[in-house]
């Protein structure tokens, strides 16, 4: 019993460009490496792949052009489609949530700049997808069900290759950036999400091609050189990823344990040289993923640089204009919580900070239990951080097979003032706050609070 009340922007009509990246083939030359520690010669020479590849100087001026060291806010607010497909055991509302969640912690806590808001949800209900199929399923799909200028993300229970013998091969997701489309697995680490959609923003592995020769591996040596009729420069800035900071590295999954230590200390690059492999990024293919939080600053610049590119219209940054409004999309890390079913939850005597974005409302769960002594317990709201409006706080009452509106509990809070919310004459139980602002009357973009809960509770001895 819930209603979707998600923001749906008009878009504007610029179709996007083509925006995958031709690579240059090159002729598969060996050079004879040369010693030389000059490689400023061989920069802005390539014209068939990403500015960066062979100079990753473009990446460091990148960062100091958008003065990334002193911004405050996001500068990116990405849309987020979601398609959930499958009939039994499909991925629930909850798993939306968590996923969205998962997805901006991990680039907030990387300080990427990036942010994203759920923008729609599609069901496919349909029990042909309860075991989505790698190859067949997820091209055909995607390709009929993708949104423009967003980012779609396909959430399936499980996602299967056929491997040798009929035996399955589970996969935790993938990326098709032909038409930016994602797709996650449900249940697995946060990392797996933060990963594809690193390829969304232009992200390569840093193991890519480690086992097709020396000419093509990334060296572990960072001033080694790499020769071609098309591509010569740095080794390290055009193998692998094409970032020099980070690693060189093997296909880590055969080569860490579960809880991410590397183990083959001894494992050499094609040049003789030992691996010393990062097992924290994102990017990599340990074989525990619980260890995969951090994005390196040349993986960030990738990252803005590609979401620059891709939003020619503007719809990205974090404010845009529409019908003459502002509107900012200022995720906060509680989102999506614009139902009962996935209301963010009041730790007590946690504060919290929520945004409450044009049109959006935030539902947030509370339970008194028959202990709490409601005569001295409370609720209380401020002012956030992030602009302010005039609140309407509703109440819910959650039982079991029904949820209703307590028409003698609505509240207002005025901008500049705090509110307190008696729980006196609460009952116990479980209950729902339905918090809306009055951004559209005041014109203003976005409205936050902070709110905690107090609830007391007698000592037990
Ligand atoms: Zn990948």
């Amino acid at each position: 019993m819930f209603s979707l009340q998600i923001v749906k922007h008009k878009m504007m009509k610029i179709t996007l460009l083509l925006s995958f990246l031709m690579t240059a083939f090159f002729f598969n030359l060996n050079a004879n490496a040369q010693q030389t520690r000059d490689f400023s010669k061989y920069e802005h020479k390539h014209a068939f792949h990403s500015p960066w590849i062979g100079n990753n100087k473009f990446l460091t001026d990148y960062l100091k052009e958008i003065d990334y060291e002193n911004q405050e806010n996001p500068m990116y607010s990405i849309p987020v489609k979601f398609y959930v497909f499958g009939k039994n055991n499909a991925p629930q509302l909850t798993d939306i949530k968590e996923t969205i969640q998962n997805l901006n912690e991990i680039y907030a806590k990387n300080n990427t700049l990036i942010s994203f808001y759920l923008y729609d949800i599609k069901f496919i209900k349909k029990k042909k997808f309860d075991k989505f199929g790698y190859y067949g399923q997820f091209p055909f799909q995607s390709i009929f069900r993708h949104k423009r200028k967003v980012l779609n993300i396909f959430l399936v229970s499980s996602l299967k290759k056929p491997g040798k013998k009929n035996k399955d091969l589970e996969y935790a997701g993938a990326c098709n950036n032909l038409n930016h489309t994602v797709i996650i697995a449900n249940g697995n680490d946060g990392s797996v999400v933060a990963h594809e959609v690193g390829h969304f923003l232009g992200l390569k592995h840093p193991h890519k091609n480690y086992n097709k020769g020396k000419h093509n591996q990334e060296a572990v040596d960072r001033d080694a050189f790499r020769g071609g009729l098309f591509l010569r420069g740095r080794n390290c800035e055009i193998n692998g990823d094409g970032l020099s900071d980070t690693q060189a590295q093997p296909y880590l999954v055969k080569y860490t344990d579960k809880k991410c230590n590397y183990t083959s200390l001894d494992l050499t690059d094609k040049r003789g040289e030992k691996y010393n492999p990062q097992t924290d990024n994102i990017m990599s293919y340990t074989l525990g993923k619980q260890c995969r939080r951090n994005f390196t600053p040349m993986q960030k610049a990738v990252m803005l640089y590609t979401a620059a590119k891709r939003d020619k219209s503007g719809d990205w940054k974090l404010s845009f204009e529409e019908n003459n409004l502002k509107i900012t999309t200022l995720t906060d890390s509680f989102e999506p919580d614009f139902c009962t079913e996935i209301a963010s939850v009041l730790k007590d005597k946690i504060v919290q900070e929520h945004t409450l974005n044009y049109f959006d409302t935030d539902y947030l769960k509370f339970s008194l239990s028959k202990r709490a002594d409601t005569k001295k317990s409370k609720i209380v709201i401020e002012d956030g951080k992030y602009g302010n409006a005039d609140l309407k706080i509703e109440v819910l009452k959650l039982n079991s097979d029904d949820i209703y509106l307590l028409e003698d509990k609505i509240y207002q809070k005025k901008q500049g003032e705090n509110l307190i919310i008696s729980l006196e004459d609460f009952t116990f139980g479980n209950y729902c706050l339905r918090i809306t602002s009055n951004n559209k009357v005041n014109n203003s973009e976005v409205a936050s609070y902070k709110i905690v809960s107090d609830i007391s509770k007698p000592e037990i001895n």
